[in-house]
């Protein structure tokens, strides 16, 4: 309803009423009957042309897999933290040793994503770019592949601004966290401090009676790097990670380049099915025949089932972090289908409002269907930041509750507009302002700033906004 609104430039509303004429109730994220999507866009004097990349698109969604053909996947991990507190050495010594079994010789170079496989013979995918900002913006581009999430703290430091965007960015997507106390070989250490200071936030390790897991490392010297290992397979056992691996494959590229001697080369992270040599896939707008697949040893495969994560060679281009690829029977279809997302994509960007603005948010409030509200908070100084944190969350109503998912203290930076979009998060800020960075990258993504200098004015337009009284900024 939404999308069919915005592509016709009329109001949700006006196509909402217009669907209660023809008997049809709906409310804006619905999606429409072909029948009665061709009848509304009339009513506007608009044509509905259907190709059959909608038809083949819509009929591959509803792809569900039955219970009994789903089998035990490997975790797909991300590694998150404060810069210097160890990320790459973590994910450097987890690839270069022998934490795998019965392999010899550490994976030298970065690709990605590399899988390791354990003593005990299990499995776990890394995805091998750390930080939030790989993290979310893969979130962004609705590609959510990551089930844990290793935060990294430097036990010989504080959680640190980045070590809270980091956990805001693991809960705003709802994955668990393992807390990596690292540097803990460094003498003047302190993990008992960094336990307390989480616990402040909320955040309960378990040796402190919560239900986060932690564990004391040193990634640099590698101890007790498979105790944390452990962690991870034990949160991925309760996780129940599953998938189908007998069908065509499904999966998202994880990154993308042009090689000069072997041309496109891009390592993907299959999800569902398997991929084999010769397989015909698209992936965003690229298509091409899979000529080789290499493991992140460089080894040609014949196949990779879910999670693992492969290097490709033979797509036409190289496709975009976060895009999602499926293997086709048929290779024009792929092709056909590649370029109307092309077109698509094209005419789609011009035209429609990505993100919630707080103009729209009476309107969707009215609507009934929106029950929460996303606030990302940045202020000058702290004080201030949890004044208003305070007095907004209890805006909340019954209908609509109101979620800070990050707050801090400093100017508006990409990753929080990233986070915005991967929540679609209002942002809000205090006596701060954007970077020029993040500036841009809000007016590509469509998120919307509002900046405020007095307390009352901004818990006064989000009050407004909920009730569906603010008038727009002109
Ligand atoms: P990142 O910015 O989070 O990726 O951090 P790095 O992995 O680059 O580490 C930053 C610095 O801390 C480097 O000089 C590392 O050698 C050092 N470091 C990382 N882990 C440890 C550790 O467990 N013990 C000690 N003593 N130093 C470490």
């Amino acid at each position: 309803v939404g999308e069919l609104a915005s592509l016709m430039n009329v109001s949700p509303t006006e196509v909402i009423s217009a669907c209660f004429s023809l008997g049809v109730m709906v409310t804006m994220n619905q999606r429409l009957e072909a029948d009665t999507l061709l009848l509304v866009a009339d009513e506007f004097g608009y044509k509905i042309e259907f190709s059959d990349a909608d038809l083949e698109e819509s009929a591959v969604e509803e792809d569900v897999d039955k219970e009994e053909d789903l089998l035990p996947r490997a975790p797909i991990v991300t590694v998150m933290g404060h810069v210097d507190h160890g990320k790459t050495s973590l994910l450097d010594y987890i690839r270069k040793t022998n934490v795998i079994a019965g392999e010899s010789g550490g994976i030298t170079q970065h690709v990605g994503a590399y899988n390791v496989k354990l003593e005990n013979g299990q499995r776990i995918t890394f995805l091998d770019t750390p930080g939030h900002e790989a993290f979310t913006a893969m979130r962004a581009r609705g590609a959510q592949i990551t089930d844990i999430a290793i935060i990294v703290i430097a036990a010989d430091d504080d959680v640190m601004p980045q070590t809270k965007e980091a956990i805001s960015h693991a809960q705003a997507a709802g994955v668990p966290m393992i807390i990596a106390l690292n540097k803990v070989d460094k003498p003047n250490s302190n993990p008992d401090n960094i336990r307390q200071q989480l616990s402040a936030m909320n955040i309960l390790v378990e040796e402190w009676g919560g239900n986060v897991q932690s564990q004391e490392v040193s990634a640099k010297f590698g101890n007790n790097m498979d105790a944390l290992l452990e962690k991870v397979l034990l949160q991925a056992e309760m996780l129940e990670l599953k998938a189908n691996p007998n069908k065509n494959a499904q999966g998202v590229v994880i990154e993308a380049s042009l090689d000069k001697g072997r041309g496109y080369i891009s390592t993907i992270l299959v999800q569902s099915g398997t991929l084999k040599v010769g397989d015909y896939i698209l992936a965003g707008k690229n298509h091409g025949k899979v000529k080789a697949m290499l493991d992140e040893r460089g080894k040609p495969m014949e196949s990779a089932g879910p999670s693992i994560p492969v290097t490709i060679l033979g797509l036409d281009g190289a496709p975009t972090a976060g895009d999602k690829f499926r293997v086709f029977a048929d290779e024009r279809e792929a092709k056909t289908i590649a370029t109307k997302r092309e077109q698509l994509q094209r005419e789609q960007s011009i035209r429609t409002k990505k993100h919630l603005t707080l103009d729209e948010l009476g309107r969707r409030i009215a609507l009934g269907d929106f029950k929460e509200l996303n606030i990302i908070l940045k202020g000058d100084v702290d004080g201030s930041v949890e004044a208003l944190s305070d007095q907004l969350q209890r805006l909340s109503t019954e209908e609509i509750s109101i979620n800070i998912i990050h707050k801090g203290v400093g100017q508006i930076t990409e990753s929080d507009v990233l986070l915005a979009a991967a929540s679609d998060a209002i942002m809000i800020g205090f006596n701060v302002r954007a970077g020029a960075n993040a500036k841009d990258l809000a007016d590509k993504e469509e998120i919307e700033i509002r900046t405020y200098s007095v307390i009352y004015k901004a818990i006064d337009e989000v009050k407004e906004a909920m009730e569906g009284m603010l008038s727009p900024e002109i």
